[in-house]
């Protein structure tokens, strides 16, 4: 019965014990005088008084929890709101994924404090899954980590929704939980998705007997889905950052970003070479091979350059045939000797019979003899004239006599 239908009992009973009363009170003055009338009187006023507190004070007090409890729930609503408009907050300050997964991991170490969990990541292949983030390794020691290899290998991914086992040593308990350690464990895996594609799981542990209620079970599902549309966002964003700064065919940094990159080192006053190749007679092997092997040629020649020069290097293709490498804290005979090696390089790359055979010239300047790049670059551009004058396949320095 709820509080109001209660009152409105007591209510019926106060009123029937009233009318009840009168009626007794009248027919007993009029048939047995006014002192036994006082004794009734108090008597009914007893037995009205005990038969309605008692009742009266339990619905009041079953009233004060009820209000507690709803109390307590809305409370806790407000937290839980509170902590997601933070949460919200926090991921949409994390510029890429590492520090999206590290806002994940934290705020696992928050709503399960007595849980250790872990983010694991599917590669871009979605081939194999690693871990990107995880809580230390307090609650269950080495029993934290989840051993899956691959996306498909995890039952929470290929469910798609939360999955929670009691205890490691049940029937049906995940089979990369079974004989993790020697104490039983519980576990809540929950499956990070992006774009509605699965792309990984948060996968927490705790001894068993601590069980995950339903309140940490949603709260968990919630931060997965926030940290999924995240790494979602930033991984789009980087694709299309990369797209806009890199080649298509080669992967290699274009003019653009070249020239956003040397900025700052000739703003830091920082020694640079630059070298400008050509492939020779591209025209030819275009003609002779065909425009897909001149494409092969291109990504030939731009991975030789990728593994023959420094890391800190800058590779550029800088249009068509043309490529730019500058070499910070280099001058340009160094720079020469670099490419050097790539031009032998290559040449061991296309002796295996499989590529059309090519050459490259290259013309090679630094920053004694211009201060921008693009004179530097126009600087090269007059020895690689020289280089291509003086029967290809060669590299020439600027003497600063051109
Ligand atoms: P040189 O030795 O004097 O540099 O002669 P070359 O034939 O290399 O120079 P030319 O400027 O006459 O020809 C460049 C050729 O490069 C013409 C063009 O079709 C080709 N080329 C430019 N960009 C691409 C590309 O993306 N793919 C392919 N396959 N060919 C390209
Ligand atoms: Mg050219
Ligand atoms: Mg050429």
């Amino acid at each position: 019965m709820s509080g109001s239908w209660s009152m409105v009992f007591l209510d019926v009973v106060w009123v029937v014990a009233l009318t009840t009363g009168c009626w007794l009170g009248v027919s007993a003055v009029v048939a047995d005088g006014p002192r036994r009338v006082i004794a009734y009187v108090v008597t009914a006023g007893l037995a009205l008084l005990i038969g309605t507190a008692l009742p009266l004070r339990y619905f009041l007090l079953r009233q004060r929890r009820e209000a507690q409890v709803r109390e307590s729930l809305l409370s806790l609503e407000s937290e839980r709101r509170q902590f997601e408009t933070r949460l919200v907050r926090a991921l949409d300050m994390a510029p890429d994924q590492h520090a999206a997964v590290s806002v994940a991991v934290e705020a696992i170490g928050l709503l399960t404090p007595t849980a250790c969990g872990e983010l694991l990541l599917a590669d871009s292949s979605r081939a194999h899954m690693q871990v990107a983030g995880a809580t230390p390794a307090t609650a269950c020691g080495g029993a934290c980590h989840c051993d899956v290899a691959t996306p498909s290998g995890c039952p929470a991914v290929r469910s798609g929704h939360a999955v929670h086992y009691d205890d490691s040593r049940l029937l049906d308990a995940c089979p990369q939980l079974r004989g993790r350690s020697d104490e039983p464990i519980s576990a809540l895996c929950v499956p990070l998705s992006v774009a509605g594609s699965t792309v990984g799981v948060m996968h927490l542990v705790r001894p068993v007997g601590d069980d995950f209620d339903d309140r940490e079970t949603t709260a968990l599902t919630t931060l997965a889905k926030l940290v999924g549309s995240r790494i979602g966002l930033v991984t789009a964003m980087a694709q299309s950052q990369l797209q806009a700064s890199t080649d298509p065919l080669t992967g290699l940094l274009n003019r653009r970003s070249l020239e956003n990159e040397v900025r700052p080192l000739l703003q830091e006053g920082l020694t640079l070479a630059v070298i400008l190749a050509d492939l020779d007679h591209f025209k030819i092997l275009n003609d002779t091979f065909g425009h897909d092997a001149g494409d092969r040629a291109l990504r030939t020649f731009a991975r030789v350059l990728r593994q023959t020069v420094r890391d800190n290097d800058l590779i550029c293709r800088y249009g068509g045939e043309e490529f730019v490498v500058v070499c910070p804290g280099a001058d340009k005979n160094a720079a020469a000797m670099v490419f050097e090696r790539v031009r032998m390089e290559l040449s061991a790359m296309l002796n295996d019979g499989r590529h059309p055979p090519f050459t490259v010239s290259a013309g090679v300047s630094d920053s004694n003899d211009a201060t921008t790049l693009a004179e530097m670059v126009s600087i090269a551009d007059t020895s690689l004239m020289k280089a291509k004058a003086d029967g290809r396949n060669r590299t020439v320095v600027f003497d600063g006599a051109a």
